[in-house]
């Protein structure tokens, strides 16, 4: 059986230039989940944003399965064609799993379809997060709920697409609720958004949250994958505008 093909892309920021969470993740997000997420099944490469078309090069895109992404600090920065080339491979069957603060990522956002908007506060609240859909792939061998000690809380109301099929729900002790995780299938490509994950915690070791990626990154993978039609692309990707989502931005909608 062939390896599913992963690219795990970072922008790479925050650990680069926040101590406390280049402690956490000295090899960055990118690197920790590499590891993390090492299986016989799985070819795992990395890309960042400070490389050559943010490593995301047709040539790498073609050769991907499944896509993960994280991003929060430099969405605009994120070069129109490459999201274009992204979104392409979606529509044509590859996989992707939109991590975290990529709800403002522009290639989430384009899947998504709405703002992608949220509430939220940085406030290391408990998140307890439940499973809404056991009987999915991606929730299989999760227990009822898991528990985050501290978290960044997203809360509701979330602005995602109507065709999302939500499978977990979080509760934060100041009492929010969000839609943490939900799939969308977009042209032949499966998407899957999971919530947790800011970076000054560390949430990315904990246990459940590598079964939900584990989980994800194989339901994610290509059923079919055809080249997508010239004539059905676009003649340019939506003109989005990021600068009204700046990062560090106060206020209650999540930047
Ligand atoms: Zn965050």
């Amino acid at each position: 059986m062939s390896k599913i093909r992963v690219t795990i892309w970072n922008e790479f920021i925050h650990e680069k230039h926040n101590p406390e969470v280049k402690k956490l993740y000295p090899e960055g997000i990118h690197g920790m989940l590499a590891k993390a997420l090492a299986a016989s099944d799985l070819e795992i490469r990395t890309a960042t944003l400070d490389e050559p078309e943010h490593g995301l090069t047709q040539e790498v895109l073609d050769n991907t399965d499944v896509l993960l992404w994280w991003g929060h600090a430099a969405h605009d920065k994120v070069a129109d064609e490459v999201v274009q080339r992204v979104l392409t491979r979606v529509w044509e069957g590859m996989g992707i799993i939109a991590l975290h603060s990529a709800h403002m990522a522009k290639v989430f956002r384009q899947l998504n379809g709405t703002s992608g908007k949220l509430h939220w506060r940085e406030s290391g609240d408990k998140e307890r997060i439940w499973v809404t859909n056991p009987a999915h792939p991606i929730t299989y061998n999760l227990p009822e709920y898991f528990e985050l000690p501290y978290e960044e809380m997203y809360g509701e109301p979330f602005m995602i697409a109507n065709d999302a099929q939500v499978l977990m729900i979080s509760w934060f002790e100041g009492g929010e609720v969000f839609r943490s995780g939900f799939t969308l299938q977009r042209g032949n490509g499966k998407l899957f958004y999971f919530r947790p994950g800011h970076e000054s915690f560390p949430t990315y070791y904990n246990e459940n949250v590598q079964k939900v990626l584990a989980n994800a990154i194989r339901w994610a993978k290509p059923v079919i994958s055809t080249p997508y039609p010239k004539t059905h692309r676009p003649e340019a990707l939506e003109k989005l505008s990021t600068k009204d989502f700046a990062f560090g931005k106060a206020g209650i909608i999540k930047d």
